[in-house]
């Protein structure tokens, strides 16, 4: 048999979906960290040139017109790096001009403290904050600059400006660095993606495989056992499949060896009898009577055992719908106990029963089931030719146990006797039916959510039990 993929949605490879995950893991934290750099490195830094730039201007206002003013202004600029300018808006030389060692010196850039500068502070109310272009460093300058004072309209005004080269070094550095991480980050997540897809997709690639040659007919093939205990417990459980199919496919085999054997005997027999009656037995009443009662029997043998099987087929296909009534359970016995005696005078059956309690369920196949029960107990007695049924009430259920003397069965078959068409000995038509009463018991008990089971000694006997809940309502 070929496994057919028509029509079947496509799905991707494991190693697909995991490389997918960890580059998407990858690609969300690399993300993160250029957030971090750009917004916390970067822009934070510049807030804080900024902030501190007010504060100069701030101090040096408040400086203004004190006699050591100059040396003070020195000081402030070699101490933080500052180039500050006074400028009056008359034009001409600076009033005063301060480079970053603190030193008279000639102003950084031109375009700090340009006309500009005059028609920001006219925006600004006198105070504003810009950035220049740093031509020699490829950065900027950030500035600060107020209005000192105001001579006939003429205003004089403090520049202090900062150049942000060694922040952007700095970035750019951090930069290339990130980048260098994040093409590491990636190419490792790949590797790992694809080890760890291959780890965790190589046990499911071989039990696949195991599982097609299963499925083309190869029933003996052995689930590997590696990888993660998912895929471990997997292959058990594909094997706990295969034995329990091969022992039904086994179970079916006998079946059909069984169910030919005890269809063609019978008809045999029934065929052979009709013949004698047609030759010779008809004319002697004795020989008739007989032929005819061996007849009627294999008939009735056939007509059970197709019966069962009906039932069997019934019950299985989930749509029996429970015909519940009340019902004491000493009159359902008493009445399977002499059904299944019937013709078996040498048979002794005691009941015994200590309180006349009823149970609520489908009367007709509850006594099936102790039907079932008390026949097996008459067909596996051996030379024992008696047995019992206790009915006994234990706290809110009724217990019902068939007790026989004769075979018994093994430890081992204990379990297997409710399985269909199990029979724990070798076929003997004489004896015994087709081994579907007990599987036929087991789904009518299941059912009713009753407990069931079997106790066995071998050479001495078996019990077979059930429990059914008290009814309380009226019969
Ligand atoms: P069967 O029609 O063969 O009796 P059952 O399903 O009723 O089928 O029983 C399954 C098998 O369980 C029987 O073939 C028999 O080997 C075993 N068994 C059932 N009841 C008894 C019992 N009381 N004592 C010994 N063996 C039993």
């Amino acid at each position: 048999m070929k496994i057919s993929e028509a029509g079947a949605k496509k799905h991707h490879p494991m190693v697909f979906g995991l490389w997918i995950g960890f580059m998407g893991f990858a690609g969300i934290v690399a993300l993160l960290f250029w957030l971090v750099l750009h917004f916390s490195v970067g822009i934070q830094y510049q807030k804080q040139v900024e902030k501190e730039l007010d504060g100069a201007v701030q101090s040096v206002w408040e400086m203004y017109g004190q006699t050591d003013f100059d040396t003070n202004i020195s000081f402030l600029a070699g101490t933080s790096s500052y180039f500050i300018q006074i400028l009056s808006e008359e034009g001409g030389e600076p009033l005063l001009s301060v480079n970053s060692q603190g030193e008279s010196a000639r102003p950084q850039q031109e375009n700090i403290a340009d006309v500009k500068l005059f028609e920001r502070l006219d925006a600004s109310e006198g105070f504003c904050n810009y950035y220049v272009e740093d031509e020699t460093h490829d950065s900027q300058w950030a500035v600060s600059a107020v209005v000192l004072a105001n001579h006939n309209g003429n205003r004089e005004v403090l520049v202090i400006s900062k150049s942000m080269a060694d922040v952007d070094a700095l970035m750019d550095l951090l930069t290339s660095r990130y980048w260098m991480i994040t093409g590491i980050v990636l190419v490792l997540a790949s590797v790992i993606s694809l080890l760890l897809a291959n780890y965790f997709s190589k046990p499911f690639r071989h039990l696949n495989k195991n599982a097609v040659q299963m499925a083309e007919g190869n029933y003996k093939t052995r689930f590997v056992r590696e990888g993660p205990s998912e895929a471990r417990k997997l292959s058990e459980t594909l094997e706990l499949a295969q034995e329990e199919f091969n022992r039904t496919e086994q179970l079916r085999r006998d079946f059909m060896a069984n169910i030919s054997h005890d269809m063609k005997t019978p008809l045999t027999v029934i065929k052979m009898y009709a013949e004698m009656l047609e030759d010779f037995s008809g004319e002697i009443p004795e020989k008739r009577k007989e032929h005819a009662r061996k007849i009627q029997e294999e008939a009735d043998r056939l007509t059970e055992f197709i019966n069962d099987s009906m039932e069997l087929a019934r019950l299985q296909s989930g749509t029996v719908q429970l015909e519940e009534s009340v019902f004491a359970m000493r009159d359902v016995v008493g009445e399977a106990v002499s059904r299944a005696c019937a013709g078996r005078e040498d048979f002794e059956f005691d009941i015994s029963c200590d309180r006349d309690s009823a149970v609520k369920g489908d009367r007709r196949l509850i006594e099936r089931v102790i039907y079932n029960f008390v026949s097996n107990a008459i067909k596996y007695s051996g030379p024992q030719k008696r047995a019992k049924v206790n009915i006994r009430t234990i706290q809110n259920n009724v217990r019902v146990e068939v007790i026989d003397y004769g075979i018994g069965i093994s430890k081992e078959e204990l379990d297997l006797v409710w399985k269909r068409f199990y029979q724990v000995q070798p076929h003997d038509r004489k004896k015994t039916g087709m081994g579907i009463g007990l599987n036929i018991v087991s789904e009518i008990l299941d059912m009713h959510y009753a407990p069931y089971g079997v106790e066995s000694v071998p050479g001495k006997g078996t019990c077979f039990w059930f429990m059914m809940e008290v009814c309380n309502e009226k019969m």
